[in-house]
Parts: structure tokens; sequence; C-alpha cells
């Protein structure tokens, strides 16, 4: 079969075994590159607004969601919110288990409409409940670089 037929039932294709040399670059977008941007220098969190709908995106994109309005409206919001949910994390990417489990937070920063997805620091399992105040923790302004770890985690306030 060559590379130019069509197949029309799966038990005419065929697997070739190998390896690809596969590269990818991943951008944080227009939208992203502000926000991490913002963080970097700044140490704040930036956000957009939309003018139709009111919703405040954190990180700040450039049409909305739900309305799908172009962003252009872009805004600071507190480094500080609400813990609105969070898990445990015991097994690593690789499958393996953790030396010690991570606590993932979802963090509403006040003024935000949406959530940060983050660690969670100098806490405890037993001692979390929803709508507890946390404050983002981040490296110093001379080791960040513009991604979403110049956030250590988020410490309860
Ligand atoms: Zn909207």
């Amino acid at each position: 079969m060559a590379l130019k037929e069509r197949v029309e039932r799966l038990t005419q294709t065929k697997a070739w075994y190998g390896e690809l040399p596969v590269e990818s670059l991943y951008t944080a977008g227009i939208a992203g590159e502000r926000f991490f941007r913002t963080l970097k220098d700044n140490g704040e969190f930036s956000g957009t607004k939309c003018k139709c709908c009111g919703i405040v995106y954190v990180p700040g994109r450039i049409f909305c969601e739900r309305c799908f309005a172009p962003l252009e409206e872009w805004l600071t919001v507190a480094s500080y919110g609400t813990l609105e949910s969070w898990t445990v994390v015991y097994v690593g990417l690789d499958g393996s288990r953790l030396a010690e489990p991570i606590i993932v937070g979802l963090i509403r920063l006040d003024g935000a409409s949406t959530v940060l997805v983050h660690r969670l620091g100098e806490v405890t399992p037993d001692t979390l409940s929803i709508g507890m105040k946390f404050t983002a923790v981040l490296k110093p302004k001379t080791k960040r670089e513009g991604a979403i770890t110049d956030i250590l985690y988020f410490k309860p306030v």
C-alpha cells in the first residue's frame, strides 16, 4: 500500500516500528506572555476583564470563553485569594510514588473570577478547608524566569 492510498478499513492499516525525532516549542500566547512578564517583572497577577459579561480571567486571555467577546481591558488582581478546592498527589508523572505528597489547590485570587491551579505549602491536608485564605510565595525577583514556577506555592494567610 502506497502512502497516498486511502485506508477504507482498519484491517488495511500497518505499523512501522521505530523512532521519530520530534521537537516542540510551547509558547504562552499573547495574553500568557503578558501574564508571565508581569509576574516576573513586578510580582503581580494580571488578568483581563470582559466588558460584556464581567468575568475576570487570571491569567488574562484575549477573548472571553463565555461570550467570545475580545478582551482588551487588563487589570491587576491580588496575590492572595480563597481556596476553592484541593487534592493530595501521591504519585509522580512517571508513575512512581513521591517521597512527600504534594498538595495542589485551586485558588481564586481576590478580584478574579477564575482559579489558578498551584501547589500549597506550609500547610498539611488535615488543616485545609474550602474558603481558607492563601497568598502567593514568589521566587526572589532575580530568580524569576517568566514561568508558572515563579510562584513557589501558596501559603495560608
Ligand atoms: Zn464575556
